[in-house]
């Protein structure tokens, strides 16, 4: 980036736009192994208005731009592929309003997730969507990827609870969508469009979020299994029993040795898979829902079943679930998670499926995720500078989406398309459906500047490139 663009950047925020090898070097890549180009600048807005005369100027001058939140998207979200500016929200942090009678938050965009949530809890308030990277990732990620987590299976997941967005467009204007209202149709709904733009739309600046009262009370249930296939039959059975657990999580062997390793809560080494249980609503009801999920999961021939006898012991499993992709990444160089979704009902088949296609390529694949949403997370734990084998990982995981779209799932439950699965959305949407999705891009950001090359992609599969 030349002088003059870099110092007009420095002009707009009153200093906060920097291009130094580090800085630039520190944003070419995000949470997506194996993804990485340099952008030209960094910059920090503190405002809507220094975003909207940034985005005016970028326009002018044909300057790609990248929103940020904090990087944690697993789909190469936030590779500056086409180079130019990335955009964070460290300036932009604050909680602006908890308003008790309307149940709402209104937030600026770069807000820790886990932060809001702790802010409206010390309320007794609650904001479910809670991804397992709520320490790190920001409300303006989380929206723009219309993040899932660990609660929604009951509690639905980020786009649920968007009620209004302030935004900036790809022309500089500011638009407020929706607002504290719980009904409002006036007119196309445009805070669900942006809500998983990805970025692609406009800047979101402020955003309206639903909140609900606390539960009051919640339990933690371990249900230990000696066969993986008993364990995906007793996610079935629960939710066919019209039994919706607050959390329904699954980890296969090699994750619960992995996890255990790391965080050390007295996992069982010797289950072949265990389904982490949590419900939360009215004391009565909760004790009975997991009296019956208990016996449904013995019943599915479950070993051990066991309640957590105190809040700091629910608390380290729940930790301990959080912390799976961290745990695996430290087995090997490569740690590539997916997330091919599939319906409840065939989570069985699928985790049978993926276990076949592992051992068919020789690859590693390590299998948890969130198991009452049918979203699976194969995670493959390998080298990117072996090329050879890097071709077979790709393989596998094209045949594992592959295989979630037979069953009637998608590419994606929750991480987005990005750059990384770009070339597989055709599979899911059809030559038709992409087509609506880019004349939506074209007519609302024609000149291309707002994160390029993002959901519709150039088509090469950067992960075999890496390991060249
Ligand atoms: C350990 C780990 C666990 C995870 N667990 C989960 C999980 O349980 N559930 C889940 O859904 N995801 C999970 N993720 C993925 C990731 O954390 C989420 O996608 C998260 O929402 C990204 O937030 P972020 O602030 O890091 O956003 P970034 O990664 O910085 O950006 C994500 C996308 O949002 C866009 N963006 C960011 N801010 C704005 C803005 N203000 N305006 C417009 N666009 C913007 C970016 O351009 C990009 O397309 C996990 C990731 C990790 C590393």
């Amino acid at each position: 980036m030349n002088d003059r663009l870099l110092k007009t950047l420095k002009g707009i925020t009153n200093g906060h736009a920097r291009a130094s090898q580090a800085d630039l070097l520190a944003y070419s890549y995000d949470g997506t192994p194996g993804f990485q180009a340099m952008p030209d600048a960094v910059v920090s807005p503190g405002s809507a208005e220094e975003v909207s005369e940034i985005v005016r100027f970028c326009r002018s001058e044909g300057i790609p731009i990248v929103p940020r939140g904090s990087g944690t998207n697993l789909s190469a979200g936030t590779t500056p592929t086409a180079g130019g500016v990335v955009l964070l929200f460290n300036r932009m942090n604050q909680i602006l309003e908890i308003d008790e009678e309307n149940l709402t938050v209104t937030v600026q965009p770069g807000v820790i997730t886990k932060d809001l949530i702790d802010a409206v809890e010390m309320r007794g308030l609650f904001y479910p969507p809670d991804p397992s990277s709520m320490k790190i990732s920001t409300i303006g990620g989380n929206i723009s990827e219309n993040s899932g987590g660990l609660r929604g299976l009951k509690y639905g997941v980020t786009k649920d609870y968007v009620l209004g967005l302030e935004a900036v467009m790809p022309d500089g204007s500011v638009i407020k969508t929706g607002g504290k209202l719980a009904k409002d149709v006036a007119g196309y709904d445009l805070t669900k469009l942006l809500t998983g733009a990805e970025g692609t739309l406009g800047v979101i600046t402020e955003a309206t979020l639903k909140l609900i009262p606390m539960p009051s009370s919640k339990k933690t249930m371990l249900a230990q299994f000696a066969a993986m296939d008993q364990a995906a039959e007793a996610v079935s059975a629960i939710i066919a029993n019209r039994i919706i657990p607050a959390t329904l999580e699954f980890m296969d062997r090699a994750t619960i040795r992995a996890v255990e390793d790391f965080a050390k809560v007295g996992l069982p080494l010797e289950a072949e898979a265990i389904l982490l249980i949590e419900q939360d609503g009215a004391e009565a009801a909760v004790n009975d829902e997991m009296q019956l999920m208990k016996e449904i999961c013995e019943k599915q021939g479950a070993f051990s079943v066991e309640l957590a006898k105190t809040a700091e012991e629910a608390n380290n499993l729940m930790t301990a679930r959080r912390s799976a992709l961290s745990a695996l990444a430290r087995l090997k160089p490569t740690t590539i998670l997916e997330d091919a979704t599939v319906p409840r009902s065939k989570v069985a088949e699928m985790v049978e499926a993926i276990t076949k296609i592992a051992v068919k390529h020789q690859v590693t694949i390590c299998t948890f995720g969130h198991a009452g949403d049918g979203n699976l997370h194969p995670t493959c734990i390998t080298d990117a500078r072996i090329t050879e084998e890097m071709h077979r990982v790709e393989a596998a995981f094209e045949e594992i989406f592959k295989e979630a779209i037979r069953l009637g799932g998608t590419i994606t439950g929750e991480h987005g398309v990005g750059e990384m699965k770009a070339p597989y959305l055709e599979w899911k949407l059809g030559a038709s459906g992409i087509n609506v999705m880019k004349l939506i891009k074209q007519s609302l950001d024609p000149d291309n500047i707002m994160n390029p090359n993002k959901i519709f992609g150039k088509s090469e599969k950067k992960r075999v490139v890496v390991g060249k």
